[in-house]
């Protein structure tokens, strides 16, 4: 069984540890997807997509090969999703640092922390995952 994005907080984890202990389970390992807040950052709030066909761009990392025109379908207009602003994004990871961080030193200390470059190209993250994975089985 996997959670992906929970326990959020200690609370949640706690809570968790009692469900799964009273079934004689446990957590085999906790994945932490390190990554650079700043980047982090830049690449949500450089995303955008075109009207049309939904096709994915960003400020940075992928342009349309000419200003303004979607490469797929030609389209001219394209959108930007409103959580995607510097704003929300900081607020989240605020969030993350108040709430969530916690619990990286109480799944170090249990033995089940494993961190992994989040930064890394897909199928990197993915082999890394999947590697942990299979060690822990
Ligand atoms: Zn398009």
């Amino acid at each position: 069984m996997i959670f992906d994005g929970f326990p959020r907080t200690l609370q949640q984890a706690t809570a968790l540890d009692e469900v799964l202990a009273a079934k004689k389970r446990k957590l085999n390992v906790v994945v932490e997807l390190k990554v650079d807040d700043k980047k982090l950052v830049d690449r949500i709030t450089g995303r955008f997509t075109c009207a049309t066909c939904g096709a994915g761009y960003h400020d940075t990392f992928k342009r349309p090969k000419n200003d303004g025109v979607c490469d797929t379908c030609g389209g001219t207009k394209f959108t930007r999703r409103p959580d995607d602003n510097a704003e929300t994004v900081t607020n989240r990871l605020m969030v993350y640092y108040r709430e969530t961080s916690p619990l990286l030193g109480y799944y170090f200390c249990k033995g089940t922390l494993r961190s992994l470059d989040g930064m890394a190209d897909i199928a990197d993250v993915s082999k890394a995952i999947f590697k942990v994975l299979d060690e822990t089985k």
